[in-house]
């Protein structure tokens, strides 16, 4: 069932966006070589908890950690780990949601560790255009394939892959709630976008093949050929005027 927001709750979303997104701009900037990603996960707990509100991922079906911190050929769902520490031109994924006020904000980032090679920064840059090309079609009548169809397209022409083995999703009182949203497709698949509809649209995207592994921590995962992958997140609201992202900078 998709769940349609109030104007109220609405306002809820952003306040637990905004956390998110802050908890992610603070872990970004703490990314640089020599640091662990334990220690970039130990920032963003204390920051959420400060605000009065709960890591979406700490304890979610298992999750050990409040983020997840996913390096290089590692697509999404990496454990921070004080044995991980970042290095001169690794890209470094940080997933991170906040629970307050009875919802969730949820959001992601690639940022680069110092200099990166121009084939990373080129991947980099394509995976966060295609975010906001899917964005870009999140308006209400369109259906969930206009977002992963306009995705899809924007990667593959650059000759990247998109990640089907996760998928975008609702967001709610739920960290993940229907519909699934897909960074592939044909417009003519899927829900209705509605106004009062949210969700967070977040392509993985692959330098080589979509394929990917779970490594046996059960959460790890790797790009099936050991070549690098983005993720770029976003949670946003369908409105009448067109999409309204919830976990921006103020
Ligand atoms: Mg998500």
């Amino acid at each position: 069932m998709i769940v349609i927001k109030t104007a109220s709750e609405l306002k809820l979303m952003k306040t637990a966006g905004r956390i998110s997104q802050r908890a992610l701009r603070l872990a970004g900037e703490a990314v640089e070589p020599g640091v662990t990603t334990a220690e970039i996960d130990r920032l963003v707990k204390k920051y959420i908890e400060e605000q009065g509100a709960v890591p979406s991922f700490l304890g979610y079906g298992g999750f050990p950690a409040s983020c997840c911190i996913s390096v290089n050929n590692v697509v999404i769902h990496g454990i921070p780990s004080d044995k991980c520490i970042l290095k001169q031109g690794d890209i470094v994924s940080i997933d991170v949601g906040a629970y307050i006020g009875g919802y969730h904000g949820d959001n992601a980032w690639t940022f680069a560790c110092g200099d990166i090679s121009e084939e990373a920064q080129r991947l980099l840059d394509a995976a966060k255009q295609a975010l906001f090309e899917g964005i870009k079609q999140a308006q209400a009548g369109n259906r969930i394939g206009h977002i992963g169809h306009a995705v899809q397209t924007y990667a593959e022409l650059r000759s990247y892959s998109v990640v089907r083995d996760y998928v975008g999703h609702g967001v709610g009182a739920k960290l993940h709630e229907e519909p699934k949203v897909p960074n592939y497709g044909v417009p003519t698949q899927g829900a209705k976008l509605l106004p009062g509809m949210v969700i967070a649209i977040e392509p993985m995207i692959n330098m080589g093949s979509h394929r990917v592994k779970v490594l046996k921590d059960n959460w790890t995962t790797v790009t099936a050929d050991g070549k690098l992958s983005a993720h770029f997140e976003h949670t946003l609201a369908v409105t009448p005027d067109g999409p309204v992202i919830l976990t921006l900078p103020d």
